[in-house]
């Protein structure tokens, strides 16, 4: 086992038993979650959260998906770290799950109840050393958070109580970065309708084409504005540019019925320097520009997914977690920002708070065949263990 510089966060590393968090993980697995429907996974939670150590308290305000907050007090007064992680998964059909020496499978494995698992260690390492930091652990984990049928209720909940720490670890996102800075993100949908009914083809009247006419013309000012944002200058060279994105365009039913709506639905991205309504007025100013005769109207409707955000790279939370990373694996963590939502684009802007994310083993996260690779899990648990004292105790 790698020496880690004898400090008392390095020793306690060593007390990481990958056979614990391997069950752990196993009977997490074993428990459907899918986004709405989380609350046997969350009871379950709950349950080992307790017997790891920690008090426990369900909130039930959202029924099917409560929230789990459990809280660890050190031996001193200190800052609270929160350790955060969502209980559901996509719904999307997996095999059962299964077990190896070296992996474990299943729906929701690396997206993210390993992480949970990783939670859970360190409640126990930490309860069975006798709570050696100052301040307190707070965790909380919750449902609906996949998108899009989780809006984050249960996490954007909690935050509005106030019940977050002062800084958090996200225990999913970029595995072998420190993510600082995050893109925002929405789903467009638009509506391009005319009026009238649906008919054939040979009974339409001609401004029934202008429906199809003024869907390329939608199509094609979003496609100016895609290239527009992608050229344009902008001071994040960790995230790149803005992005607008096209992923679907329904026109039409059948071969020879005249629809009387088109819909198209996408994604935009933007910068830690904007905000959801600064990206939506931007795409209604857009829209409203589009020339169309008076019996079609072109309709945005939104999904918001996340907000953007950016940390300052020398907050005691990011020092920490280098710190412990370069301590367990000899190398150093390079910043980063990230394109897609965590819940750090939900704690940072919204809880007001610094935040960054340790993925125990996320990179099969929604694939077909998901699992968790048992080595990477035991090696994420130590830097978020080690990263969580050093952040306590301001040793960094
Ligand atoms: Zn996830």
């Amino acid at each position: 086992m790698r020496k880690e510089s004898g400090s008392p966060s390095g020793e306690l590393g060593a007390l990481v038993q990958p056979k614990r968090l391997a069950e752990d993980l196993w009977r997490l697995v074993c428990i459907p979650s899918p986004t709405g429907q989380e609350r046997d996974v969350a009871m379950s939670f709950a349950e080992m959260l307790g017997a790891a150590g920690a008090e426990v308290e369900v909130d039930e305000t959202l029924q099917e998906s409560p929230n789990v907050i459990g809280r660890l007090q050190g031996s001193s007064a200190g800052p609270v770290l929160q350790l955060a992680g969502h209980l559901d998964h996509i719904p999307v059909d997996h095999a059962e799950p299964q077990r190896t020496e070296r992996i474990i499978s299943g729906r929701g494995s690396a997206d993210m109840k390993c992480g949970l698992a990783g939670i859970l260690e360190i409640v126990r390492v930490l309860k069975e050393s006798g709570c050696p930091f100052p301040g307190q652990i707070l965790v909380t984990a919750y449902g609906l958070h996949e998108a899009p049928f989780g809006d984050s209720r249960g996490l954007l909940n909690l935050i509005e109580r106030g019940i977050h720490g002062e800084a958090a670890i996200v225990f999913e996102g970029m595995r072998d970065r420190a993510v600082v800075m995050g893109k925002g993100q929405s789903i467009w949908n638009i509506n391009v309708v005319r009026e009238g009914e649906v008919c054939h083809e040979l009974s339409r009247e001609p401004e029934a084409d202008r429906l199809l006419e003024t869907t390329v013309r939608v199509i094609e000012r979003l496609r100016e504005k895609k290239e527009e944002l992608a050229a344009a200058g902008h001071g994040y060279p960790l995230l790149g540019p803005q992005s607008l994105f096209i992923g679907q365009v329904h026109f039409g039913d059948f071969y020879n019925r005249v629809p009387k709506q088109a819909f198209l639905q996408g994604t935009w991205r933007w910068h830690p320097d904007r905000r959801f309504q600064d990206v939506r007025g931007e795409l209604g100013v857009l829209l409203s520009g589009i020339a169309r005769p008076e019996n079609i109207t072109i309709e945005d409707s939104w999904i918001f997914v996340g907000e953007a955000f950016s940390i300052d790279p020398e907050e005691t939370i990011v020092r920490a977690l280098r710190k412990a990373y370069r301590s367990v694996s000899g190398m150093p963590l390079e910043l980063a920002g990230s394109s897609s939502i965590l819940d750090v684009n939900r704690l940072v802007p919204f809880a007001g708070i610094p935040a960054v994310s340790v993925s125990l083993d996320g990179e099969r996260a929604h694939a077909d065949y998901e699992y968790v690779r048992l080595d990477r899990m035991e090696r994420g648990c130590r830097v978020a263990l080690q990263t969580a004292l050093d952040y306590l105790s301001g040793e960094c």
